[in-house]
């Protein structure tokens, strides 16, 4: 299964090998030759060449050497031929693959040579041309693909544009039944993915073998398409091709950590098994590959679920119940501390500072929940053809790197997308479910203040409470009967708080290295992910940054935004 395009796959960067099982060695047989490699026995000699008379039976030695040069991308030898080769019908020119100019062409991504050679058919066959043309760009190689299908491979719009114009069937399939947008995902190509959504493709289309264009990003490593793909829908996730496999199942067996993880968090299922009863963990672990079979079968404690320490791989729906179960859990103990240990023993000045503390808790609390973490513009009242429009638009002055295709906006250097809160946040640290918010450039600080209040306010309790269960066991008339219900009450608040002592006090040592440091979570642990070793110094000045400049900088980056959608609305309507 998953035939490739062999020929449009060297040009591939690959953070990471790849590492294909026994079944998908024989795509190899099904592959055709590198393009580079077209022709490539036949000796050109330029002069030679160009003694030939280019009448249409003696033209053999021209032809060929138009391909060469076009092959060879060299933009004025192929004008110099054209102009010479008057009388050449070059739209018939075919190599042994039944490769036309145009494919060629396009293979290169070079669309100056493709708009010379349309031009020169137009020019050529005035009255005609149109038929001539579509003809042209609808000719399939022997392996089924037209020349539009390449420069779908290579995200260069403006080439399906000019095919489009010449007639070009953009819902050709090839071969194995790839359309456009399989090969666009091959290619990690967004900007083609975005135009096929504009201009109505099924996503979930299958090829020959069953595979849907997020099977083809999931094995090749193609993150950008995975993103793209995703956020016009995630029905794609559990689509199985005719082998059983997921795009999780594909994703673990070409071992990209970053994909396995996109996918979990937007809901994969990894329980599905192909059809050999595998698992998408079951192959991770064939391939050895440690850490995506970490990912894919870690199993969390329910405590760790229970109290929202840790989220996991997995979809995380927002829901203010994790918050409310945070608040439920903070008023029980402080309740219990207060009602038990200060009220009975009359300490009533220790209890106006315990309290006053506590409000404070809550106060900081209320801000953090309550706050904008820093995030970009989402064009919420814009309808979905618009917000296409619009990402469109953008793709077209921006990396697809730095754009948010969820949000269509253009990302700040060091912002992020929450899948929670569904929107980019600047300056992104986490997302925290017991403030029910995500933690970036404008909230860190207040963040920061909150754990700290946190931690010493868990410290303390716990030694009240030790000290007031300490002080009923030592009682010498043992636990009194009215205070069973209360000692047994305590100690489930003991219980509580010990199971938070620890992840906050790492908490707090987390981010005050990360202010010191001048790095938000996120940044720390995508850094550990790729073993990047850059050293991180520590001073008072990131601090500032983190706590200070950070949010000044974002309502700057904020403002830029507003003003470039601004300028795409305006750009539409005119
Ligand atoms: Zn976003
Ligand atoms: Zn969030």
């Amino acid at each position: 299964m998953f035939p490739n395009i062999s020929i449009l796959n060297e040009e591939f960067d690959e953070d990471q090998p790849r590492q294909i099982v026994s079944s998908y060695s024989d795509i190899k047989k099904l592959l055709s030759p590198p393009a580079n490699k077209i022709n490539s026995d036949i000796i050109i000699d330029r002069h030679k060449a160009k003694s030939h008379t280019y009448g249409l039976i003696e033209s053999k030695g021209a032809e060929q050497y138009l391909i060469k040069v076009i092959q060879n991308n060299d933009l004025s030898e192929i004008q110099n031929l054209l102009d010479e080769a008057e009388n050449i019908n070059i739209y018939t020119i075919t190599d042994h693959k039944k490769y036309t100019l145009l494919h060629l062409a396009a293979y290169n991504n070079n669309l100056d040579t493709v708009k010379l050679l349309i031009n020169h058919v137009k020019k050529q066959h005035k009255h005609k041309c149109m038929s001539i043309l579509t003809e042209w760009v609808n000719q399939q190689t022997e392996d089924g693909f037209v020349a539009f299908h390449f420069a779908a491979y290579r995200g260069n719009i403006e080439m399906i544009l000019e095919f489009e114009k010449c007639g070009a069937n953009l819902f050709i399939r090839n071969a194995q039944g790839m359309n456009g947008l399989h090969l666009a995902a091959q290619g990690d190509q967004p900007k083609s993915v975005v135009y096929f959504k504009k201009i109505g493709f099924d996503f979930a289309q299958k090829d020959s073998k069953g595979g849907t264009a997020l099977h083809w990003a999931a094995y090749y490593g193609c993150e950008l398409a995975v993103n793209y793909l995703l956020s016009f829908t995630d029905q794609l996730l559990d689509i199985k091709d005719a082998e059983g496999l997921t795009a999780l199942h594909l994703a673990s067996m070409s071992g990209n950590s970053r994909i396995v993880k996109k996918l979990l968090l937007q809901g994969a299922n990894r329980n599905i098994k192909n059809k050999e009863g595998q698992t998408a963990a079951d192959i991770a672990q064939a391939n050895s590959f440690k850490a995506i079979h970490k990912m894919l079968t870690e199993s969390q404690n329910f405590l760790i679920t229970y109290f929202s320490i840790s989220q996991g791989f997995q979809k995380v729906n927002r829901s203010k119940d994790k918050m409310f179960k945070f608040i439920a859990m903070l008023i029980y103990c402080q309740g219990i501390t207060i009602y038990y240990n200060f009220y009975p023993f009359e300490s009533y000045q220790n209890l106006i500072y315990y309290s006053a503390f506590q409000l404070l808790i809550w106060f900081f609390f209320i801000i953090v929940w309550l706050s904008d973490p820093g995030k970009q513009i989402k064009k919420q009242d814009k309808i979905e053809q618009e917000l296409l429009k619009s990402l469109y638009e953008i793709l077209q002055r921006y990396d697809a790197k730095d754009i948010c295709p969820e949000c269509v906006c253009v990302k700040s250097p060091r912002s992020k997308h929450c899948d929670i809160c569904q929107s980019c946040v600047l300056v992104y640290d986490h997302h925290c479910p017991w403030v029910d918010n995500c933690i970036g450039s404008n909230n860190l600080f207040q963040f920061y203040i909150f754990v700290w209040l946190l931690c010493l306010d868990v410290t303390l309790t716990l030694a009240f409470q030790f000290y007031f269960v300490i002080k009923q066991i030592q009682n010498d008339k043992g636990i009194e009967n009215e205070f069973i219900i209360l000692f047994i009450l305590s100690l489930f608040s003991i219980i509580i708080m010990l199971l938070f002592l620890f992840p906050l006090w790492f908490l707090l040592y987390i981010q005050t290295i990360n202010l010191l440091t001048g790095q938000t979570t996120y940044e720390k642990y995508s850094q550990s992910m790729k073993n990047s070793n850059t050293q991180s110094t520590v001073s008072c000045r990131n601090c500032l940054q983190m706590c200070c400049y950070n949010k000044i900088n974002s309502q700057e980056k904020k403002k830029q935004n507003h003003q470039s959608f601004q300028l795409f609305d305006s750009n539409q309507k005119s």
